[in-house]
């Protein structure tokens, strides 16, 4: 069976936004038991990206993205009406979604993987996609 949930998420600024809990809460309340899960951006300047939550962690990650495509580079693409080129080139680390998991109704992932919105141009009002593939 196939179910798709959308659900919109407000990021106030650039960098990552946890969003496993609304993810397991749309996984709870569908009919599929096993099967997958793809959690997809449709955006190019916010992507989706699994790892874990410790504060440290989630600083150095946005460090990380920060330094590999730093928001006052002189882009080509920022010659135009957008000035966000640092944006899509980190959306090309993560890529637009993550596809996860499901075990008896439920996200079957590990102990410390979360899922996260990484957002390159805030602030947004950004559209998240469930497709959820599997048997009742
Ligand atoms: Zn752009």
């Amino acid at each position: 069976m196939f179910e798709r949930h959308n659900f919109k998420v407000r990021t106030e600024k650039n960098g990552l936004l946890n969003i496993t809990e609304k993810v397991k809460e749309k996984i709870r309340a569908s009919d599929v038991r096993n099967g997958i899960c793809l959690v997809f951006s449709k955006h190019t300047t916010a992507g989706i990206l699994v790892n874990e939550t410790e504060k440290g962690l989630v600083e150095d990650m946005e460090n990380f993205l920060e330094n590999l495509a730093p928001e006052d580079k002189n882009y080509m693409h920022n010659r135009g009406p957008d000035k966000n080129g640092h944006a899509h080139l980190r959306n090309i680390l993560t890529g637009p979604g993550q596809t996860l998991p499901v075990e008896k109704g439920s996200l079957a992932t590990g102990t410390w993987q979360n899922i996260f919105i990484v957002e390159g141009d805030a602030p947004r009002t950004r559209n998240i996609s469930l497709h959820l593939v599997g048997e009742k």
